[in-house]
């Protein structure tokens, strides 16, 4: 029996129904391009991060840079993130015309650690991106600290963290704005590309609505220069019922991560992920950490258990931000981590059963790979 990393046709199987209506509805009305689906997803999203303010758009890395636009962040300005992200994390602050600096993580979440952050500020600092990587929020409160100090603004990078809590309080309602992607795979993911930006500041998400409709004010009366980020009608009236099962499929997710926890954190070669004191953790990725991951991973996939590496390259080592000049060893934990990932399946339909063949798999892949 094989176990997938992913099954989004599962997911979808007992919503099927339900969501055909759904397009079919959309199809009628032909409101394709934002519109009222768009706008009773906002208002439902919204009210499920307990925030004041969704804004639908194209999709999560749209989400993060109509962000920093709408704080000013621009030419000359540079922004603090992680390198152990997705590239799109730092791609938005390069749209922006600004730069990404990074700073390394903590050792045992993976999220950015705040006692580097001093190290990272210059004069030019305007932002800083925490991401709460595979479902884990990052330590806000001393981010945030750090952030007033400063005078810096604070996006959060949520875009595999729907749902997610810090000391109780959903992610998307710390900073003063966050980007949701809605990308299949993620915990809430659409049918296409799609992504939210949350926030509680009315003037601000009236600039981002503007930014992400060609800086229109009304039909043809442009204030200023824009894009085109809306969402698709579509994406709206699906992810607005697919909503309604999120709670559900984070306590799944979260319930076979205890599983994997307990028994693969008996095996000494693997470190499984740590959930913060503070946090509720939805486990968009199950990564543990081991030696020899790639032939780890091979194992696994010849007995069946297809894996990922989230992420390979760190942010700064890509080729593509050479020009900023760092170097091996600029950021240990987060290269480490690059090294040593692997993540297991996860998905909230995993059966008993298959949860059984990853964990055997992967305690005979790690039992192999010591002898020889
Ligand atoms: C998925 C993701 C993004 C980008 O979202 P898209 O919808 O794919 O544009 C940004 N940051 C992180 C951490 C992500 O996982």
């Amino acid at each position: 029996m094989k176990v997938p990393f992913l099954d989004l046709k599962s997911h979808h199987a007992p919503l099927l129904d339900e969501i055909n209506r759904a397009i079919q509805e959309v199809i009628e009305s032909a409101a394709f391009a934002g519109g009222p689906f768009v706008a009773d997803f906002e208002k439902d999203f919204a009210a499920y991060c307990d925030c004041r303010h969704a804004i639908g758009v194209g999709n999560g890395t749209d989400a993060l840079w109509l962000s920093l636009l709408a704080l000013g962040v621009g030419p000359g300005d540079e922004v603090i993130t992680v390198p152990n992200s997705f590239m799109a994390t730092a791609e938005a602050i390069s749209y922006c015309g600004a730069t990404p600096t990074f700073v390394d993580v903590d050792e045992r979440t993976y999220t950015m650690d705040p006692a580097a952050l001093k190290g990272a500020l210059t004069s030019r600092t305007k932002a800083v991106i925490p991401v709460h990587l595979f479902g884990q929020p990052a330590d806000m409160d001393p981010i945030l600290q750090f952030a007033r100090e400063h005078g810096l603004f604070v996006v959060e990078d949520a875009c595999q963290a729907h749902g997610a809590e810090y000391k109780g309080r959903k992610v998307g309602t710390l900073g003063d704005a966050a980007a949701f992607s809605f990308y299949p795979g993620k915990n809430l993911g659409a049918f296409g590309e799609a992504g939210a930006i949350v926030t509680g500041d009315d003037e601000l998400q009236k600039k981002i609505r503007t930014f992400r409709d060609h800086g229109q004010v009304r039909k043809y009366h442009h204030t200023f220069i824009g894009w085109n980020c809306r969402m698709d009608g579509i994406q709206g009236a699906v992810l607005r019922i697919k909503l309604r099962h999120l709670e559900k499929s984070n306590q799944l997710r979260r319930s076979h991560a205890a599983y994997y926890d307990e028994v693969l954190g008996e095996i000494e070669e693997i470190a499984t992920p740590l959930e913060s004191t503070c946090v509720r953790h939805v486990y968009h990725i199950y990564a543990i950490r081991v030696q020899e991951r790639d032939e780890v991973m091979r194992r696994l996939s010849e007995s069946g258990v297809a894996c990922g590496v989230h992420y390979p390259i760190p942010i700064h080592l890509q080729e593509a931000y050479r020009h900023l000049e760092f170097h091996p060893g600029s950021f240990p934990i987060a290269e480490r981590c690059a090294v040593e990932f692997l993540s297991l399946p996860m998905f909230p339909e995993l059966t008993p059963e298959q949860l059984e063949i990853v964990a055997c798999g992967v305690r005979e892949a790690v039992g192999a790979g010591v002898t020889t």
